[in-house]
């Protein structure tokens, strides 16, 4: 094997790939992951703007793989900021010794199979060779930036930044007038930091959405103590929710308590903050008049905490709630109540165009010194057809998917054989806790490529029967319900030009965890081998 042949090619060096890289280590196979950034990290390598933070509590929101590891790392807040969570993949990094193993600064453009040897041939932008028996897509849901297509994006004078792609040194935004575009999680947690700063905020707000107070706070000892005291155990009963998160998931309906029972419900929830406000019952996202209830609660916080009452009409999401994915905030709404801080409604009336000196909306231009973009990604797919990805008999990823994806368990195509995708379309991914779902589909891979080492197979391709079949499923899962009734990135709704496919498994964790494990007993059920 020449130097740059091995076993195992992954390209992404986040969660996920770091994970992948110490499992097929262990393993005993020859690994190598390329990776675009200049360090480990993944998504929160790049995503570096203001106010940047988990919304998974950091005691889920970690590894669980080495007992050790959780219980040494000590989080400082209940949802980490960014450079702690850097921090944290830093750390992992050097305790495992996994950067030996890591090429930087190298981005992928493509990769071609050849069936003959059963091998993959990946090239970098700079024009690098690695081969490897398998492939694997580390690549992250939300990974690609999106940028918005609005005229004369080029044109402006100042500096731009996208939220996705944020610089490494610190941008001061004191004395500075600052255009936001966009008001997803990105924004809403960015918005109230930027305005600490600047003198003028003005946020241009396509669809309002729906926040719930983060309610930070530094982590209470006696918690971390209870969970890592028990951290196995901890993480078997979140494993056991539809999200993969340790939490109250009610099952009752929501128009079966009363409205006094339901006002208690959700302001309980609003207190504890975060995602579980989705938690209070079961039919939220199946019935319209249920999610009525909860959608006006927040709405009515939102009047509460906006004192000009024109603005927090503004501000009240007019769709569902939990359609598109909930933002976790803090200080988000009180931050219209500063005389510097402007929202411009671009909802009826688009922008018309970004100017050499600022953003024209609503037939008026609006003068900044820096723009930030906050309109977040070409998700589930972007980063996977980004690279020019050639299967079997030159079968093209990127042209089969053009209607929009499809996979099997979101984990392997047909015409693609050795080639995983980690969290790819069709496994239950942003629907989840990320970091173990990560580590399930890891193991997954990894104990498959262990199997086949183990029988001398040297390709394993997903048929197109059980990919159809798989496909059918993840789609019936939201044939019901309200879950797909929103224009969401979910849908791909947020990228001009985008196929309308639902795109992540619906029907939770551990239904899907249980068909990774019968498709395994049933000695890989659903793909073939050579
Ligand atoms: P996003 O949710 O897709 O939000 C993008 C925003 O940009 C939307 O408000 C969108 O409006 C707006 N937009 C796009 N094009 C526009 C245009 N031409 N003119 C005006 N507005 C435009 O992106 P994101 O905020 O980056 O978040 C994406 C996902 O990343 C989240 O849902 C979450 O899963 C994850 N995330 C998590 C956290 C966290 O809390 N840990 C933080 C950030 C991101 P429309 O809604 O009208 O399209």
């Amino acid at each position: 094997m020449s130097k740059q042949e091995f076993d195992v090619a992954v390209v992404g060096a986040g969660f996920a790939g770091m994970y992948l890289l110490h499992r097929l280590r262990k393993l005993g196979f020859r690994a190598r992951v390329i990776e675009a950034g200049s360090d480990v990290g993944g998504t929160w390598y790049w995503n570096r703007y203001p106010g940047a933070r988990v919304d998974i509590e950091s005691m889920q929101y970690s590894y669980q793989f080495d007992e050790e590891l959780q219980q040494e790392w000590q989080w400082s807040e209940r949802y980490s900021p960014q450079p702690e969570i850097l921090q944290y993949a830093g750390h992992v990094a050097d305790r495992f010794d996994l950067r030996r193993d890591i090429q930087f600064d190298t981005r992928v453009a493509a990769a071609s199979y050849d069936e003959k040897s059963a091998l993959w041939t990946l090239k970098a932008e700079d024009g690098t060779k690695t081969v490897a028996r398998f492939f694997v897509m580390a690549t992250g849901c939300l990974s690609k930036p999106n940028w918005p297509q609005i005229d004369g994006l080029d044109s402006f004078k100042g500096p731009t930044y996208h939220t996705a792609q944020w610089p490494h040194e610190k941008i001061d935004f004191t004395g500075k007038r600052v255009a936001v575009i966009g008001t997803g999680s990105s924004a809403i947690q960015s918005i109230p930091v930027i305005a600490d700063e600047a003198a003028e905020v003005f946020v241009f707000q396509r669809t309002a959405n729906y926040a719930i107070p983060a309610n930070n706070a530094p982590l209470d000892q006696k918690y971390e103590h209870e969970v890592k005291s028990r951290y196995a155990e901890f993480r078997a009963e979140a494993k056991q929710t539809p999200p993969g998160i340790h939490g109250r998931f009610r099952q009752g309906k929501a128009l079966e308590a009363t409205a006094e029972e339901r006002q208690a419900e959700y302001e309980q929830r609003w207190e504890t903050g975060g995602l579980s406000f989705m938690g209070a019952y079961g039919d939220l996202i199946f019935d319209q008049e249920a999610n009525d209830t909860a959608a006006e609660f927040v709405r009515n916080k939102i009047r509460g905490l906006v004192e000009d009452p024109d603005i927090a009409e503004l501000l009240c999401p007019k769709n569902i709630i939990g359609g598109k994915r909930l933002c976790v905030d803090t200080n988000y709404f009180s931050t219209y109540n500063r005389d510097h801080v402007h929202l411009i409604d671009v909802e009826a009336q688009p922008i018309e165009a970004i100017t050499p000196t600022g953003v024209r909306a609503q037939g008026k231009n609006f003068e900044v010194d820096a723009l930030v973009i906050a309109t977040g990604f070409d998700a589930m797919t972007g980063a996977l057809t980004q690279v020019d990805i050639k299967g079997r008999n030159d079968a093209s990823l990127q042209k089969r998917w053009a209607d929009g994806p499809t996979s099997y368990l979101g984990l392997a195509m047909a015409d693609f054989p050795n080639l995983f995708t980690v969290t790819g379309p069709g496994s239950p991914s942003v629907f989840t806790n990320m970091l173990p779902t990560i580590e399930q589909h890891v193991d997954w891979i990894a104990d498959c490529i262990a199997y086949m080492k183990d029988r001398n197979y040297s390709a394993i391709e997903a048929t197109p029967e059980a990919e159809a079949a798989w496909w059918e499923h993840v789609q019936d899962c939201v044939v019901e319900g309200l879950k797909a009734t929103t224009n969401s990135w979910y849908l791909g709704a947020n990228v001009a030009g985008k196929a309308r496919v639902f795109m992540p498994y619906y029907g939770g964790f551990p239904n899907y965890c249980r068909k990774c494990e019968e498709v395994v007993a049933a000695g890989y059920e659903g793909f073939a081998f050579a």
